[in-house]
């Protein structure tokens, strides 16, 4: 019986999609300008709860737009993880400075005892401004990943930010709709815990336009820079009149009207994402298969990603050829931005569970449109490969 091919992360295109892009197209609002960028834009703020959100092009965008928002300058440091997809740190890049590879805990998010550890062991503080003894770097910031949805330990990285006087930047791009539900920051989300927070909308995310981002600042001074940063900085909209070098990272109407049907989505995408990792851990129990990795306790996750850990002698990439040839698209998690070739010679700092966690981790099938049979299927298939 010949059987469908299962992905691993697909757009779910269900809604009212069409319709809005259809609206968007019929009145020529095409481009840049029109009313869908700010229902979107309004939509997802209210969705997280954050007086304002900027759309723009990607959240790679996103990130470069917070960093300069953030004051990092051409020679200054910013802490990254290195356990990240490399468009949480390539932006560092982008402004002239120089990032600092650190280590993750077991949320395989930043460690924030490594972190603190960094602060005050490598670095010295005066005069408000932390930097690193042997290279004389100012650091400025820090961006924390919220891996795979889940919610990085941000009690504690705020804290050390508010010692040492680092701006906070959220990689929220994999964790929209993650939220504290227990502790200090209970009910709020993912993305506006920092001074800067940052949503895509790739195809691979839990809500997609295409291609696209979202910026959350939380002071409203910055919303407005953002804003104005994004649209070629322009100081007076008809006389083209320009007060610093800015970008041409806005969004479009036809992206944001996807958008628009996408969020209305939302709340039952994060539904099925859930019952999803539920299912598969009864079935991976009930075969005596490893538990997939969890999400943080004390918040309620978008459980974007499926992270199954394998034990360390099991040949993980021969295992993901076999489960292609079965039909099921799996991926490791992401090479150590360390090992990269643009990043071999940064800095860094105390890295060892990312090195274990690099090579034992696979994920699985994921999408909101994953069925029961399908998820049936992926663990039968496991328990014969590896049971
Ligand atoms: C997807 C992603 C990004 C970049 O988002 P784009 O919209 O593709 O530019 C950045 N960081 C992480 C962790 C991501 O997963």
């Amino acid at each position: 019986m010949p059987t469908e091919r299962i992905s691993l992360s697909v757009p779910n295109v269900q809604g009212r999609e069409i319709e809005y892009v259809t609206d968007a197209l019929s009145t020529g609002w095409v481009s840049t300008a029109g009313s869908y960028v700010s229902s979107f834009e309004e939509s997802v703020a209210r969705f997280v709860g954050a007086p304002r959100a900027v759309a723009c092009q990607s959240g790679t965008a996103g990130l470069h737009i917070a960093l300069l928002l953030a004051g990092v300058q051409p020679d200054d440091a910013v802490l990254v993880p290195t356990l990240t997809f490399i468009a949480a740190v390539n932006p560092v890049k982008y402004v002239g400075a120089h990032p600092v590879l650190m280590d993750c805990d077991d949320s395989l998010c930043l460690d924030p005892v490594k972190l603190e550890r960094y602060c005050k062991e490598e670095c010295a503080f005066s005069e408000g401004v932390l930097r690193n003894r042997e290279t004389g770097r100012a650091i400025k910031a820090i961006v924390v990943v919220h891996v795979f949805g889940n919610m990085a330990d941000m009690v504690a990285i705020n804290d050390v930010a508010r010692r040492f006087n680092l701006r906070v930047i959220e990689d929220a791009t994999e964790a929209l709709g993650t939220k504290y539900t227990e502790g200090p920051y209970a009910g709020r989300f993912a993305g506006t815990l920092g001074d800067f927070g940052v949503f895509s909308f790739n195809g691979n995310k839990i809500i997609t336009t295409g291609g696209g981002g979202m910026i959350i600042a939380r002071r409203s001074e910055d919303s407005d820079r953002a804003a104005h940063l994004t649209t070629q900085a322009k100081s007076d909209s008809v006389r083209y009149e320009h007060d610093e070098v800015g970008y041409n990272y806005r969004l479009t109407n036809v992206q944001a009207a996807i958008g628009v049907a996408q969020m209305e989505c939302l709340e039952r995408f994060i539904d099925a994402k859930n019952d999803n990792y539920n299912r598969y851990q009864t079935l991976l129990r009930q075969v005596g298969l490893p538990a997939l990795w969890p999400f943080r306790g004390g918040t309620r996750s978008n459980k974007w990603f499926y992270s199954l850990p394998l034990p360390e002698e099991l040949d993980r990439d021969r295992l993901m050829g076999q489960l292609a040839e079965e039909g099921i698209q799996t991926r490791p998690i992401w090479g150590l931005i360390h090992e990269q070739a643009p990043y071999a010679d940064d800095e860094t700092y105390a890295i060892e569970q990312a090195s274990r966690f690099r090579s034992s981790i696979l994920n699985l099938p994921c999408s909101t449109s994953l069925t029961e049979e399908e998820i049936v299927r992926v663990v039968e298939v496991l328990k014969g490969l590896i049971g």
